[in-house]
C-alpha cells in the first residue's frame, strides 16, 4: 500500500490532505499513517504464522505512545533499551510479559524497574551485567528470565555505524567467550539462563548475513543443550532494511525473512522473538517542511528549510538518502533541477540533499522527506533552542497530533540561573580563577 500518495494535485497521507495538516499544525511536522503501521506490522508478523514467536517492536526506532499502542492493539510485544522506553510500551499497553530489554549499559536502577515490572526477558551483553542482575534480582528476591546477546562475529553489510555483530563492535559477548559465560551465569543466583540473542545490524538489504548468523545460533543451541543448559527462547534480534528510494534491488520481503528463520531455526523448539524496528515504521512516516529561502550561491541553488539536522538527523549522521517530494504535485513534463536541501542550523553537516533534482521550489512550498517514520523524531533535539516538532497520527480521513509542538519557553524551562551568578560580591569567582 501507499500511505502517501498525490491525489488531484496534492499530497495526501490515507485520505488527508498534508497541507490541510500543515494549515492548522505549523510546520515542521512528522506524520504517520495508522494503515501503513498496521500492513507493515502485520506483513512481518504474518511471516512467523505457525511458529511460537513474540515480535518485540523495536521502541528506539519511533517510541510515539499512539505508534506503540497502534502495535498494542495488533499484540506486538517491544525490545527496549532504557528503563524510559519501557515505560513508554508499558504505558501504551504493551504487557510486561511480552516485553524484552537490550543494550550494553542498563544501570542497576534500570535493571531494578524491569525486575519489578516482571519483563519477559533481559538481554544481557557482559559478564558484569550478569553479576549485576543477579545481585539486583536475589536482592529483590526475583528471578530474572536472561537471554545472553552473543556476538557471532557476521558483518551485516551495512552502513558501518549501524553494524553491530563483527568482532570489534561494542555489542554482545565475543563467539570465543559464549561458552564460558554460559557456565558463569548458570552459576549465579537469581537468574534463569533460558536464551540466545543476537541483533548483528540495521538497515540490512541482504539476507544472506542473517542466514550465516541465524546458522551460528542453531549450532550454538545445540552446544548450550549438549552442555546441560536448558534452552529454549532464541531472540533473533531487527535490522530488516527498506528501501529509501537508492536501493538498487529490492529489500528482502518479510515472508522470506520469516521462510529463513522457520528453517533454520524453527525446528529446535524454542519460542522465537524477533525485533524488527525500521521495517515497521519506517516507510509510515513522512516529515513535512515548508521553504523558508532559496538561495543562489557560486552557481549552486540552496533550498533552505524550516526543517533540520535536529529534527531529522539520519542525512547528518549516516549521509542517510531521503526521498523529497514536492506537496503540490509538479506539472507533468516540468525540468528538474539539481539543487542542494538545508536546513537553518549552523553547521555545515545540516544538508539534507546535494545536487537533488527536484523541481523549481519556491518560499512558502511545503515539501515531505519519504521514508522517515523510523530513527526520525526519536533522534531529534533542540540544538540551536529549536523545538521539538509535532508527531501527527492519520488513519483514513482523520488525524490527530499525537505529540504537541514544543515551545521555546519548555526549553528554557529546564534550565536555572545559580543565585551567585552576576553577583560581583561572590569570592567564588575570584577563588576559581
Ligand atoms: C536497534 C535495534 C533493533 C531494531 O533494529 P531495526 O534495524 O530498526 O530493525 C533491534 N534490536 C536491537 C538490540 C537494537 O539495538
Amino acid at each position: 500500500m501507499q500511505p502517501f500518495a498525490w491525489r488531484q494535485g496534492t499530497l495526501h497521507a490515507e485520505d488527508v490532505s498534508v497541507a490541510a495538516i500543515a494549515a492548522e499544525v505549523g510546520t515542521p511536522f512528522y506524520c504517520y499513517s495508522t494503515a501503513k503501521l498496521e500492513a507493515q506490522y502485520l506483513d512481518f508478523a504474518g511471516s512467523l504464522t505457525g511458529l511460537d514467536t513474540i515480535v518485540c517492536y523495536s521502541v528506539k526506532a519511533n517510541s510515539n505512545q499512539a505508534v506503540l499502542a497502534t502495535l498494542a492493539r495488533l499484540g506486538a510485544g517491544a525490545d527496549v533499551v532504557s528503563a524510559g522506553e519501557m515505560m513508554r510500551a508499558l504505558q501504551a499497553g504493551i504487557p510486561a510479559g511480552r516485553i524484552v530489554f537490550s543494550g550494553v549499559g542498563k544501570t542497576a536502577a534500570e535493571l531494578d524497574a524491569a525486575l519489578a515490572a516482571g519483563i519477559y526477558q533481559f538481554n544481557v551483553e557482559s559478564i558484569p551485567e550478569l553479576h549485576a542482575l543477579s545481585a539486583r534480582a536475589v536482592a529483590g528476591g526475583h528471578t530474572a528470565p536472561v537471554a545472553l546477546r552473543v556476538n557471532p562475529d557476521v558483518d551485516a553489510g551495512t552502513h558501518d555505524k549501524i553494524s553491530t555483530g563483527r568482532e570489534h563492535d561494542k555489542f554482545g559477548i565475543a563467539w570465543a567467550d559464549v561458552p564460558g559465560t554460559y557456565a558463569a551465569a548458570a552459576a549465579l543466583p537469581g537468574l534463569d539462563v533460558a536464551g540466545v540473542d543476537i541483533h548483528i545490524g540495521s538497515q540490512l538489504t541482504s539476507l544472506d548475513p542473517l542466514a550465516t548468523a541465524f546458522g551460528r545460533v542453531a549450532d550454538l543451541v545445540r552446544s548450550l543443550r549438549d552442555a546441560g543448559h536448558r534452552i529454549d527462547r532464541i531472540d533473533l534480534g531487527g535490522g530488516l532494511g527498506v528501501d529509501y528510494g537508492n536501493l538498487k534491488a529490492s529489500p528482502p520481503r518479510a515472508a522470506d525473512y520469516g521462510a529463513l528463520a522457520r528453517r533454520i531455526v524453527g525446528n529446535l523448539g524454542c519460542t522465537l522473538l524477533f525485533e524488527p524496528g525500521r521495517r515497521i515504521v519506517a516507510e509510515a512516516g513522512i516529515l513535512v517542511a515548508a521553504v523558508t529561502y532559496v538561495k543562489e550561491s557560486a552557481g549552486r541553488q540552496f533550498v533552505i528549510l524550516d526543517a533540520a539536522m535536529n529534527d531529522l538527523m539520519r542525512p547528518a549522521l549516516y549521509d542517510s538518502h531521503h526521498e523529497i517530494v514536492p506537496v503540490a504535485q509538479p506539472d507533468k513534463g516540468v525540468a528538474l533541477l539539481p539543487v542542494d536541501v538545508v536546513g537553518p542550523v549552523c553547521e555545515s553537516t545540516d544538508s539534507f540533499a546535494k545536487d537533488r533534482p527536484l523541481p523549481p521550489l519556491k518560499a512558502g512550498d511545503l515539501v515531505a522527506f519519504q521514508t522517515a517514520g523510523a530513527y526520525g523524531a526519536v533522534m531529534s533535539g533542540t540544538y540551536n533552542t529549536r523545538p521539538l516538532v509535532p508527531e501527527v497520527l492519520v488513519s483514513g480521513h482523520r488525524f490527530a497530533i499525537v505529540r504537541r509542538r514544543m515551545e521555546v519557553a519548555d526549553i528554557l524551562a529546564l534550565d536555572s540561573v545559580p543565585s551567585w551568578v552576576g553577583d560581583a560580591s561572590d569570592e567564588r569567582r575570584g577563588a576559581a580563577e
